[in-house]
């Protein structure tokens, strides 16, 4: 049996071995060269007295890599009960620093597994691409703010990597995922994967997205912030006078009184709109 650089054998074996056919409902496209996700793993460090929750290791590519990159602990949280033997093979050559849950990453959230964290914590995953945005969104919106993960470094369909980095400059990507990730991180694209890169190949190119807490962002209120972006963005093509109609008066008021408070023209559309804008209007709904 050859061994990689870690000891452990090629991945593919691995796959082979424990039968780990890829699974299209769970999401399961496998990474299997390790120089590529080092370079995933080396974009989330330094890792060194770190901890590194990882949604959906599969078979352990991204995983081996977080280890060699010297995270002090892995929490990997795995919904594919197949994969745990091939998981459990990992955690015998890194003694202690890999946890492994078996289970549904959206039963947990961050707040419970950086319980068991050691240093900073960091969220780092080649995520399913069916609960990616789900995933996301609960990270930004649970709990308190600042977050308890210092970073999030993932990977996500390239469309909708671009729809999480959007303003109002990329008009078409632009919506209520870019308000919430714009409200509080700062988001960007590292890079792009080819489909190639996968096993099987999906069908579109893949990023690598970083988003950075921002520590205060500006003062809004989270509920009013996601309704009103729903709202316009749920009607992109209209003018704000009409697609924050409904909003207003569910708060007894009109949205011409709203949009005029918040120095908004009511003739923009939720797209011409920067995050910044939809704050104000959040606050100003509230009064
Ligand atoms: N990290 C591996 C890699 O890069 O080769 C596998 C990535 S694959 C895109 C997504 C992984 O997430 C699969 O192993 C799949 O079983 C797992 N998964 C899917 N849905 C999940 C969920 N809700 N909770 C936890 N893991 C999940």
């Amino acid at each position: 049996m050859s061994l990689a650089e870690d000891g452990l054998p090629p991945l593919r074996e691995v796959v082979a071995r424990h039968g780990l056919d890829a699974r299209k409902a769970l999401g399961q496209n496998f990474l299997f060269d390790l120089n590529l996700t080092r370079r995933i793993a080396r974009a989330a460090g330094p890792l060194a007295g770190a901890t590194v929750i990882e949604v959906g290791p599969g078979p352990g590519g991204l995983t081996r890599a977080l280890l060699a990159e010297g995270a002090a602990k892995v929490i990997a949280v795995e919904r594919d009960a197949r994969c745990i033997p091939a998981l459990a093979e990992i955690a015998a050559r890194a003694p202690g620093r890999l946890e492994i849950v078996e289970g549904d990453a959206l039963a947990t959230t961050p707040v419970e597994l950086a319980r068991r964290a050691t240093g900073p914590v960091r969220i780092c995953s080649n995520l399913p691409y069916n609960v990616g945005t789900a995933l996301l969104v609960r990270w930004l919106t649970d709990g308190d703010w600042p977050p308890v993960w210092d970073r999030l470094v993932l990977m996500f369909q390239r469309e909708v990597a671009l729809r999480i980095v959007a303003g109002p400059e990329r008009r078409a990507d632009y919506g209520r995922l870019g308000v919430l990730a714009g409200w509080r991180t700062q988001a960007r694209i590292l890079f792009d994967v080819p489909p190639s890169a996968f096993t099987p190949s999906p069908k579109v190119t893949s990023s690598v997205v970083e988003l950075a807490p921002r520590p205060a962002p500006a003062p809004c209120r989270l509920a009013t912030l996601e309704a009103i972006a729903a709202a316009a963005f749920g009607q992109r093509r209209k003018m704000l006078r009409q697609s924050l109609k409904s909003f207003a008066a569910a708060r007894g008021g009109a949205a011409e009184d709203l949009l005029a408070r918040a120095g908004i023209a009511p003739t923009k559309r939720a797209e011409e709109i920067p995050v910044d804008g939809f704050v104000v209007l959040a606050r100003v709904a509230d009064g």
